[in-house]
């Protein structure tokens, strides 16, 4: 692993890919532990969650359950809590099913927050998110996510599907913004 460059700015390794591929395992057991019999339905949010959400799914094949993809369409709304997010591609009946959603990072926690209410609205039995990421420090909203891979400090990573601009989301490891 070393230094990549994108659009001008340097980013440093941070998370390796063995690391991840680790940590992916280890929250798909705990979902098997936690979902076994449930037949939970995963809701991968596109298009950054695409790669953590095939490895994990892939990582719960002792029980049963079933994926579909979403994508959030952004709008600059008038609301003073930024942009507001239109949930689309969610076709299946959710009622009544236990709802993984599936996030890249919870960064403030806006876009988040917002898909919960949009998803409370089917009845589901019980909505969990699996984020990979999460800033802790930068949350502004009251959500707790279920499953965390990694907890990091409020920079700017990309790779393992997080982008800069739409680039650098094949990278298989994650890096960091490098500030000097
Ligand atoms: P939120 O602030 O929790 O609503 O995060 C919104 C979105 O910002 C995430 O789903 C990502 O697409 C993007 N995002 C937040 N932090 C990063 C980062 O460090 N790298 C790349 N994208 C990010
Ligand atoms: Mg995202």
């Amino acid at each position: 692993m070393k230094q990549v460059t994108y659009e001008g700015l340097t980013f440093e390794p941070y998370i390796s890919k063995n690391e991840i591929a680790a940590r992916v395992e280890e929250i798909g057991k705990d979902i098997v532990r936690d979902c076994a019999g449930k037949m939970p339905l995963f809701v991968c949010v596109l298009n950054g969650a695409f790669p953590f959400a095939s490895d994990l799914f892939r990582a719960t094949e002792t029980i049963e359950a079933e994926i579909t993809f979403i994508r959030l369409k952004s709008y600059e709304g008038t609301s003073t809590s930024g942009s507001v997010k239109e949930v689309l591609g969610l076709h299946e009946d959710i009622e009544g099913r236990t709802v993984i959603v599936v996030e890249d990072i919870v960064d403030t926690g806006n876009t988040i927050y917002r898909l919960i209410e949009d998803l409370k609205k089917h009845k589901p039995a019980e909505i969990k998110v699996a984020t990979l990421l999460f800033k802790p420090d930068a949350l502004v909203r009251p959500v707790k996510p279920d499953y965390v891979g990694f907890s990091i400090p409020t920079k700017f990573i990309i790779g393992y599907g997080l982008d800069l601009n739409g680039k650098a989301r094949n990278l298989n490891d994650i890096y960091i913004l490098k500030e000097d």
